[in-house]
């Protein structure tokens, strides 16, 4: 049996008489004082007989489908690369709601009899709660009246209610593959056939539907699903961020007549039970989610399209490393199906398999409906500077300007939350600095607080210096979008302008109105962090100004270059998608920057030459690849000792080196000391199980030491 948490090793029970078990089971299991869900892994384990007697049962078997060997073989696959404990890639599997699964759910009350004789202000609540005299879910009954199920058992035992079995839940509206299919231009044409060619076929094969910002991709790889739908198949779309959908969610209704499946954190236990037992039952054709979808027990599925396929946020580092745009290539592999990775900028990685051939690409070069790409200079903020203080040069501000008077809407872009990266004293220079992180305190004026973006930690703004008692000597140093308002509402106060960024959203409903007004034209000036980039479609949009193209250029990172190209590339295709022409702005210092050479070029290929020959130059990822060790410990000496121990015995091989230890990008956060561990290597070693030979022989993790790994970082 695996069980979901920190662990590696199976685990045996002993089965009970009259239980017949296979693998892949569901089932209850004790695990020291709780009961944990559990599952089959191996037929017959036949452990140790003179164990058998100090075996545990088997609690009960669970009324749900069992996990299918493609899902058992991507739980091991998955642990095995990425070295993570195959309990906690199983848990991910099994995330189905609170309580231990869908069955749990359907016991249900109704009202059947008189009140009874003595009455209370919970029995009070639980009886009105249920006066409609339906039956409604026990749990979720003594949730809405705030009692236990303990008080609705008394009211059984009085008579006042009955117990009975929920029927299953519908199964949700099926989409209609044949609902309304648009008409697609030329080059969509050629695009669909190949969807429709991969669907029908069936078997692995990895389709990179390459097409610029705007040139139609989704209703392009809607075709291939409307095919797994009538094959009875059950497709996955991936999103990187599942709070930017709302328009999505009614593109794919317009396009089927009903809204597919929706997987993310934010959905209720009682919606997220009953989603998981559709997507296990095989009633939901097609599931939208974010990357923990990947690790759902599809019943049949058929088809994973990825899309956004750059998108950082596919990276999961936090618990198990993963990354979902690469494991969902490995489930559709071991599945058998097809894939269709989808993007304007593709990841380098998957530009050079597109390239060597490996992957098919479908190509949509240009807009639908003859829009053209917007056109983009840069700003030489040398030459054009701001003003003091300011942030929006002048050539900028007039275009923003004449944008409002056609009544069109401009976007201001610049990747930073809160009002100003910095605060320091203009009498003793001090500089506010988050206690526990290596970091600056960002100023949240919205917030009235400065906040640390690593650890949470946050204070008020103080009057005066801390550090010198100056009065009113405090300043903000750099922009963030809060202080772009401010700018933007002086310069344009006739304006309606909007923030958008991840710190100011409470839920994704408020994210989702908030989109739509801006695409209802409520809006006249847009300010965002990377949310605004990704996939809206705003009609009234054709101008974007990047505030500070350079921002993510200078981290020394060698991923850099690449991310700034798709983040940029990304948000000004945002412009010009419907009407009139689309013009982007990039504000920089360096416009001699291969990246905005090549964006205001529009130069993709340059690009990507220029950044694969880098790459295969450097051994760098594709062509060679990495894994990074981050020691972490709450002092300093401990973490790097404990580094240093780990690489002197690192074995020799003359296809790896190990660079470090060195103070990892971040080298403290939340009081913690980080070391880091570069391990690269070439492309055809087996990294994993390098890195496992060499950490099993190695010194153990104790105190609170951490070792955390990540094979194919994301950042390095
Ligand atoms: P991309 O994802 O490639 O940026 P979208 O899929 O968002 O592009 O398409 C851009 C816009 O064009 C969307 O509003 C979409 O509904 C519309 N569109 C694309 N193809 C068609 C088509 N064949 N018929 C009607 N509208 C289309
Ligand atoms: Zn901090």
């Amino acid at each position: 049996m695996l069980v979901p948490v920190a662990l590696n090793q199976a685990y045996s029970y002993r089965v009970p008489r009259g239980m017949e078990l296979k693998p892949g089971d569901v089932v209850c299991v004790p695990l020291g004082p709780r009961e944990v869900v559990a599952v089959v892994w191996a037929e017959n384990a036949n452990p140790d007989p003179r164990l058998h007697n100090r075996l545990k049962d088997v609690g009960e078997k669970l009324d749900v489908p069992p996990l299918k060997e493609e899902l058992r073989t991507l739980v091991d696959w998955v642990a095995n690369y990425t070295l993570s404990a195959r309990g906690m890639v199983l848990r991910m599997c099994l995330r189905m709601g609170d309580n231990l699964g869908p069955e749990r759910m359907r016991v249900g009350v109704r009202l059947v009899g008189e009140p009874p004789r003595r009455m209370t202000p919970a029995r009070r609540r639980l009886i009105d709660g249920l006066s409609d005299g339906l039956l409604h879910a026990k749990s979720e009954a003594a949730r809405e009246a705030g009692v236990s199920t303990g008080v609705i058992d008394g009211l059984v035992d009085e008579g006042t209610l009955a117990v009975e079995v929920m029927p299953p839940p519908l199964p949700p509206p099926a989409p209609d593959p044949s609902f309304a299919q648009p008409d697609f231009s030329r080059q969509q044409r050629t695009a669909v056939d190949a969807m429709r060619a991969l669907a029908a076929n069936g078997s692995f094969h990895v389709a990179l539907l390459d097409g610029v910002t705007g040139s139609g991709k989704t209703e392009v790889y809607f075709e291939a699903i409307a095919e797994i739908i009538r094959r009875g198949k059950q497709s996955l779309i991936l999103m990187p961020e599942i709070a930017l959908t709302g328009q999505f969610l009614d593109r794919f209704a317009n396009r089927f007549g009903v809204k597919p499946l929706e997987w993310h954190s934010e959905l209720t236990p009682r919606t997220r039970a009953r989603n998981w037992a559709a997507i296990a039952a095989g009633q939901a054709p097609v599931v939208i989610g974010a990357r923990s979808a990947l690790f759902l027990p599809y019943a049949n599925l058929g088809l994973i399209v990825v899309d956004e396929e750059h998108d950082q946020a596919y990276k999961q580092d936090d618990g198990a490393h993963y990354h979902a745009r690469d494991m969902a290539v490995v489930r559709a592999h071991i599945a058998k199906i097809p894939i269709v990775l989808a993007s304007a900028t593709p990841s380098v990685e998957t530009e050079v398999n597109a390239r060597k051939g490996r992957y098919q690409r479908v190509a949509l070069p240009s807009r639908f409906g003859g829009q053209h790409m917007p056109h983009i200079e840069a700003i030489d903020l040398r030459r054009e500077a701001p003003p003091r203080g300011r942030f929006i040069s002048p050539r900028l501000a007039e275009q923003i300007g004449h944008a409002i008077e056609r009544r069109e809407q401009a976007l201001l872009f610049l990747n930073r939350r809160g009002y100003a990266p910095l605060t320091l004293c203009r009498a003793c220079g001090h500089r506010f600095a988050c206690t526990i992180c290596d970091a600056w305190l960002v100023d949240h004026r919205f917030r009235q607080r400065l906040v640390c973006h690593h650890c949470g930690f946050s204070m008020p703004r103080p009057p005066t210096c801390p550090h010198c008692a100056a009065e009113e000597s405090l300043v903000a140093v750099g922009p963030g979008v809060e202080r772009l308002q401010e700018e933007a509402a002086s310069l344009f106060p006739q304006a309606r302008t909007m923030v958008l960024s991840s710190d100011l959203i409470t839920s994704i409903e408020t994210m989702r109105s908030e989109l739509n007004e801006i695409a209802e034209g409520r809006v006249d000036i847009i300010i965002g962090t990377q949310l605004v980039a990704k996939g809206h479609h705003f009609p009234r949009l054709n101008l974007v100004g990047v505030v500070d193209a350079d921002l993510g250029l200078s981290n020394g990172d060698p991923r850099a270059a690449e991310r700034t190209f798709q983040l940029l590339n990304q948000v000004i295709g945002r412009a010009g998608r419907d009407q009139g022409l689309g013009i982007g702005y990039l504000q920089t210092h360096q416009p001699e920057h291969p990246v905005m050479k090549a964006l205001v070029a529009c130069d993709r290929e340059a690009f990507y030459a220029s950044e694969i020959e880098g790459r295969e130059k450097s051994g760098y990822p594709p062509f060679g690849r990495l894994a990074s060790l981050i020691i972490s410990a709450g002092d300093r000496p401990t973490a790097e000792g404990f580094a240093r121990k780990l690489a002197a015995i690192a074995p020799i091989d003359e296809r790896i080196q190990v660079l470090g230890p060195a103070e990892a990008p971040l080298a403290v956060i939340k009081g913690r000391y980080r070391f880091r561990l570069l391990v690269k290597s070439l492309r055809n070693v087996d990294l994993s199980e390098y890195l496992r030979e060499w950490l099993a022989a190695g010194p153990k993790t104790k105190g609170n030491l951490k070792l955390e790994i990540d094979v194919d970082p994301q950042s390095f």
